[in-house]
C-alpha cells in the first residue's frame, strides 16, 4: 500500500506521521511518500490533500500537473481524504471563487465550500465531534476552517457543527474541515486506511 500525501505546503509531516502511526497499529504493510511534482499520483492507492492555503495550493498543483493525476486518481476510486484546505481543494465550488480571481478547484466532491467559515486564526477551537461511522467526541481542531455550505445527492455528511457540515464523504473521497493530523486521536486515520 503506497499513499502519497501532497506536499506543496501545509501541514505535511503531520499527516506522514498520522499515517505511519495508524499503518504500524493496524500491523499491515505501507508505504507514505511526499508528493510534490507531477508522475508519483498515479503510482499511490491513495492520496491525502493536507492543510494550508488553498489558493497556493491550488495554483502550484495545477502548476505541477499534479492537480489532473489527482482528478483522474479520484475518478479511477482511489481514496483521497481532504483535510481544511485539501477540503477546499475537493470542492466543485468555493465562495471566494464566486467572487472570482481564484485559481480552479479539482472539483472531485460535489459539495460547495465557504473559505474561512468560522473566522480567523485566533477565532481557531477544539470541539468534540460525533463522527457518523467513526465514533462520539472526536477532538476536532478547526484553524481558519471552511465549512460545507451544500452536498450534492452523492454526499453524506458525517458531521455538523451548528449549520455547517464539517465532514463528509462521497465514495472514494472524505473531506474533513478540521485537523484529525494535529491530535493524537487516530480514528479518522483508520478510517481513511480502512477506505483503501
Ligand atoms: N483558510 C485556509 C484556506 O482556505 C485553510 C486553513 C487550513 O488549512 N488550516 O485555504
Amino acid at each position: 500500500m503506497l499513499i502519497g500525501v501532497i506536499a506543496i505546503q501545509g501541514n505535511v509531516a503531520e499527516h506522514v506521521n498520522a499515517l505511519e502511526r495508524t499503518i504500524s497499529e493496524r500491523n499491515c504493510h505501507g508505504t507514505i511518500t511526499r508528493i510534490k511534482h507531477s508522475g508519483l499520483v498515479p503510482d499511490c492507492d491513495a492520496i491525502v490533500l493536507p492543510g494550508g492555503e488553498s489558493t497556493t495550493l491550488a495554483r502550484l498543483m495545477w502548476r505541477e500537473g499534479i492537480a489532473t493525476e489527482i482528478q483522474c486518481a479520484a475518478e479511477s476510486g482511489v481514496p483521497v481524504l481532504g483535510t481544511c484546505a485539501g477540503l477546499v481543494l475537493l470542492a466543485v465550488r468555493s465562495d471566494a471563487q464566486r467572487e472570482g480571481a481564484e485559481p480552479h478547484l479539482l472539483g472531485a466532491m460535489d459539495i460547495e465550500v465557504k473559505r474561512n467559515a468560522f473566522g480567523r486564526q485566533c477565532d481557531s477551537f477544539e470541539v468534540p465531534l460525533d463522527v457518523a461511522g467513526v465514533g462520539d467526541a472526536f477532538p476536532a481542531v478547526f484553524i481558519r476552517a471552511p465549512a460545507i455550505v451544500q452536498c450534492g445527492r452523492a454526499v453524506s455528511p458525517l458531521a455538523r457543527v451548528g449549520e455547517y457540515v464539517v465532514a463528509a464523504q462521497e465514495g472514494n473521497m472524505l473531506a474533513l474541515a478540521f485537523h484529525p493530523e494535529i491530535t493524537s486521536d487516530m480514528r479518522l486515520h483508520h478510517y481513511f486506511v480502512e477506505m483503501i
